[in-house]
C-alpha cells in the first residue's frame, strides 16, 4: 500500500506545501467530509490530471449543519478513507478537527446572497454560509492552483465559483460530472443511510429528472410541470419531495428558456435520508 501523509494541523498543511512549492509542483485541493466512495476518488483522479499534487481535505463541517441535521451520526471511517486514497494516489491529507478550522473567538462568516438563498439555501438556511466560510478558509490555507469539486452538488459548485471570483481568491474551481450506480442514483456518502426498500426507490430520482429533461428539450413549454415530477416523486414512494425546479444554469433563478443554458435541480427525501441531484438541459 503506498503511504499516504496525514497533517492535521494548518501549519504542518503550509509547511508540507511549501516543500512541494520549493520544488516547483503544482498542487490540486480536494474537499470533503470523508465516508469516501468512488465520486470523490473521480475527483482524485481528476486532480492528479490537473496538477503535480493532490491534497485532500476530510472535516466534517459543523458551521453547515443545522441543530436538527445528522452531523453527528454523519458516517466517519478516517483509517478507510485514508487507505482509499492512498490507493487512489493522493500525496497528502489534512484532517483538522473543529478547533483548527473554528479557534476560539473566531466569528467571522462569508455569506452568498441570492445564489446561496435559493433552493437549498430554502430548506437549509445555515448551509451555504457554513460551506463558503469553511471552503475559504480551506482554499487560503492550501492555496492550491486548482480545487474540485462535484457536479453532483451543483448549487455548491456555483456558489462556490461566485464566492472565488468575488472574493478575489487566487485558486482555479473545476467542476467534475457525477459518479453513479448503475441504476442511476448519484453516490453519496447519505446513501450509507437508505434501508433496501429505500435504496430500490432511490434511483426513480435522476429518473424522473432525465425523463423531465427529456420532455423540456422537446417542448421547452414542459419547463412548468415541475410540479407534475414532484407528484411522480411522491407517488414512487418518495416521503416528501422538497423541490423539482428547472433554473439557468449560471443564476439558479427560474430558467427564461431557451438559448439560455438550463439545469433541473431536486431534493426529496425516503424516510430519514434527504438525496440531491440535479441535471443539465
Ligand atoms: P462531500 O464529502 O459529500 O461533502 O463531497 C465532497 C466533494 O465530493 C464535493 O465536491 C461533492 O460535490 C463531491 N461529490 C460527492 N458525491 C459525488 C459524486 N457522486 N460524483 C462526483 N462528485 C461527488
Amino acid at each position: 500500500m503506498p503511504e499516504l501523509p496525514v497533517v492535521r494541523t494548518v501549519s504542518e498543511l503550509r509547511a508540507a506545501i511549501a516543500a512541494w512549492r520549493a520544488d516547483g509542483l503544482t498542487l490540486a485541493l480536494v474537499p470533503t467530509m470523508g465516508a469516501l466512495h468512488e465520486g470523490h476518488l473521480a475527483l482524485v483522479r481528476r486532480g492528479l490530471e490537473r496538477a503535480e499534487r493532490v491534497c485532500v481535505t476530510l472535516f466534517v463541517n459543523p458551521t453547515q449543519f443545522a441543530p436538527h441535521e445528522d452531523f453527528d451520526c454523519y458516517p466517519r471511517d478516517e483509517a478507510g478513507d485514508a487507505a482509499k486514497l492512498a490507493n487512489a494516489g493522493a500525496h497528502l491529507l489534512f484532517v483538522p478537527d473543529a478547533a483548527e478550522m473554528y479557534p476560539a473567538g473566531e466569528v467571522t462568516r462569508v455569506t452568498v446572497p441570492s445564489l446561496g438563498e435559493v433552493l437549498e439555501g430554502q430548506f437549509r438556511p445555515q448551509f451555504f454560509t457554513g460551506v463558503a466560510t469553511v471552503v475559504t478558509k480551506l482554499l487560503l490555507q492550501a492555496l492550491p492552483d486548482v480545487a474540485i469539486f462535484g457536479e453532483k452538488d451543483y448549487q455548491q459548485l456555483r456558489v462556490i465559483r461566485r464566492m472565488v471570483t468575488d472574493l478575489f481568491i487566487p485558486v482555479a474551481i473545476d467542476g467534475a460530472p457525477t459518479v453513479r450506480e448503475a441504476d442511476g442514483l448519484a453516490l453519496s456518502s447519505r446513501n450509507a443511510y437508505l434501508s433496501p426498500a429505500e435504496r430500490a426507490i432511490a434511483p426513480r430520482l435522476q429518473q424522473a429528472l432525465q425523463a423531465f429533461a427529456g420532455q423540456i428539450r422537446a417542448d421547452a413549454a414542459a419547463a412548468k410541470r415541475a410540479a407534475d415530477v414532484e407528484q411522480l416523486l411522491r407517488d414512487a414512494g418518495f416521503s416528501k419531495v422538497d423541490y423539482v425546479r428547472v433554473c439557468e444554469a449560471a443564476t439558479l433563478q427560474p430558467w427564461p428558456g431557451p438559448p439560455a443554458a438550463g439545469r433541473i435541480l431536486a431534493a426529496a427525501w425516503l424516510g430519514r435520508t434527504r438525496l440531491i441531484d440535479n441535471i443539465p438541459l
